[in-house]
């Protein structure tokens, strides 16, 4: 129940509870001391209790609006925060058909030169690749720290080749 439509069937819904109450509240003052039937008053008491149980549906639906709103908001929150680190990272080849997420930050940064999980990646997850090898081999092992994708390569991070371009 997100869709404007919807949205607009509520507020039509509140709207006409409220007219209604307010004309009960209306037939109730003009009735003034005049003798009401068993009947009439019964309906009267029927009308009023399917109000208040429109207006709990109401309340509830509202409720369940605004927590999904509350959920969109933290999603989109979310996808930017993303969006705005992804950006300092490129794909690259680092050796020889190896390929990972070179951290190339677009402003000035503190962080160390590390390397992404390229299918962590795809996931909006940062799996930095950690050295397994010790240092001094030529050829090492490093490993992606959420999925443990292994990769062999003879660099380091920060010892790539230079960009082509850009
Ligand atoms: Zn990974």
């Amino acid at each position: 129940m997100n869709s404007p439509a919807e949205i607009a069937g509520h507020v039509l819904t509140w709207t006409n509870v409220l007219k209604e109450l307010a004309g009960l509240a209306k037939s109730v003052k003009d009735l003034g001391s005049k003798p009401v039937s068993k009947e009439e008053a019964a309906a009267l008491t029927q009308r009023i209790i399917e109000l208040q149980g429109m207006i709990v549906t109401l309340q509830s639906d509202f409720l369940q609006l605004a927590q999904t709103n509350h959920e969109l908001e933290m999603r989109i929150s979310r996808q930017d925060r993303w969006e705005a680190e992804a950006r300092n990272y490129r794909l690259e080849d680092v050796h020889g058909g190896v390929t990972v997420y070179v951290y190339r930050p677009t402003s000035a940064s503190a962080e160390a030169p590390h390397w992404l999980c390229p299918g962590c990646f795809s996931n909006q997850k940062k799996g930095i690749f950690v050295m397994t090898t010790e240092p001094m081999y030529i050829r090492k092992t490093y490993k992606c720290l959420l999925c443990s994708l292994p990769i062999q390569v003879s660099v380091v991070p920060g010892d790539e080749r230079p960009r082509q371009n850009g």
